[in-house]
């Protein structure tokens, strides 16, 4: 069912990660900052400025902006702060779909009787999570999900933008075409090359030469979403299923190498089934036990799926830091564990969003995301053809930009 009027919200945080850690350490206030190390997870305003985005290699961040200072991820913080604005939100529906952490889609059309206009309960929201949470959010508000998605882009920094029936192709027809839900950089610069940059330019591309030129399935949604076609309601249930691998290590000293090693390997696996079922997920779970046979879990839930193989992997690495750092006593793992979960069905669009998608205006045609995704595509095909032994991921080196965010620095002094 489409609503009649403007009454589904899109609230999202704004530069969450990095938001939470200045709001945790005021230093890092109007600093430019970045969290992750290898990759960049997220990063702050003062940083996205000289181009730094989520997804990125660290190496390239620093060449982007030489200050730019990598932080370690709180992500218990996160986590708390996420579940804390969704309550917020829940205060005024109950249909609240929870997209990822720090994004959630609301259908307001129930509560008007209660609280007031959409455009009234979406100032609250936002005033209740600056005061409550200490964090900004934009929401956009409109008649269907991806609408009310581009206008909470549009809005952002800390913005608020309604799009009302009667001015929705007003609205969307000039912006950006990368604004779109799905449009990554491959499909952004496939379409840039065919002179299509605004929404409007793709909406007037008949049906046909749009399915020609990005495949059926990707063609007809993007087709419908630029004349504002969009049927989805608020779910508020998610899809069960997770892919997982785990490695036995017998009794093994616990070091930097080895974790990132078998951490490495592991992702590879995951990454690699993700793909050839054509998922990504959004949620990260670890499990480590340590020789006296105790488990522990850490889990994340990220601000888009993901299916590439690093950014497994250091998401991973970071979770297994937060493990070892509550359990400094043990010396000794004996297994260790990686699963992805939430998984999304429309991978061919959600494989080229790079992490930190929610915050993103501009992307170049090629970026390190797309390479990357490139790069593991290539990689899945050539093991298809000679066995999956014939490649392997010997040459990246996640922690190779020489940035140590203290958490991983712990590690690393403990190994000294
Ligand atoms: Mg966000």
């Amino acid at each position: 069912m489409v609503a009649d009027g403007a009454t589904i919200l899109h609230a999202d945080l704004d530069a969450f990660y990095a938001s939470v850690e200045q709001l945790l350490d005021p230093s890092l206030r109007g600093q430019a900052i970045a969290v992750g190390g290898g990759v960049v997870l997220a990063a702050s305003y003062e940083a996205k400025r000289y181009g730094v985005r989520g997804g990125m290699a660290g190496r390239r961040a620093r060449e982007l902006c030489p200050h730019l200072r990598f932080v370690g991820g709180h992500f218990a913080e996160y986590q708390r702060l996420g579940d804390q604005v969704i309550d917020i939100m829940r205060d005024f529906t109950p249909l609240v779909e929870r997209i990822s952490i720090d994004e959630a889609f609301l259908d307001v059309a129930g509560s008007i009787h209660l609280f007031g206009s959409p455009r009234t309960m979406a100032i609250e929201i936002r005033r209740r999570t600056r005061l409550e949470a200490g964090l900004p959010v934009s929401v956009g508000i409109a008649r269907t999900k991806h609408l009310a998605k581009i206008a909470s882009q549009v809005a952002k920094p800390d913005g608020l933008i309604v799009v009302e029936p009667d001015h929705e192709l007003d609205f969307l027809h000039p912006l950006p075409v990368e604004l779109m839900w799905g449009v990554g950089p491959v499909t952004q610069a496939r379409l840039a090359e065919q002179g299509i940059t605004t929404i409007g330019e793709l909406a007037a591309i008949p049906g046909r030469s749009l399915e020609h030129l990005l495949g059926r399935g990707v063609g007809t949604k993007l087709g419908s979403l630029a004349w504002n076609q969009d049927p989805r309601a608020i779910e508020t249930t998610h899809r069960a299923g997770s892919v997982g691998a785990q490695s036995a290590l017998g009794r093994k000293e616990i070091s930097t190498e080895l974790i990132r090693m078998t951490l490495r390997h592991l992702a590879d696996r995951v990454a690699t089934r993700l793909r050839a079922k054509e998922r990504a997920g959004k949620t990260v779970t670890v499990r480590v036990r340590f020789a006296e046979m105790q488990s522990v879990t850490r889990s994340i839930t990220l601000p888009a799926a993901i299916s590439a193989t690093p950014i497994l992997a250091e998401v991973g690495y970071s979770l297994v830091t937060t493990a070892l750092r509550d359990h400094p006593q043990e010396r000794v793992i004996t297994l260790l564990a990686i699963s992805v979960s939430h998984l999304v069905f429309e991978a061919a669009l959600q494989l080229e969003l790079p992490i930190d998608i929610g915050e993103e205006k501009q992307r170049p045609g090629t970026t390190a995301g797309a390479a990357r995704w490139a790069l593991d595509r290539s990689v899945d095909g050539v093991r298809e053809r000679f066995g999956r032994k014939s490649v392997g991921y010997a040459s990246v080196a996640l922690s190779e930009t020489g940035a140590v965010p203290d958490e991983f620095r712990e590690l690393a002094e403990k190994d000294g």
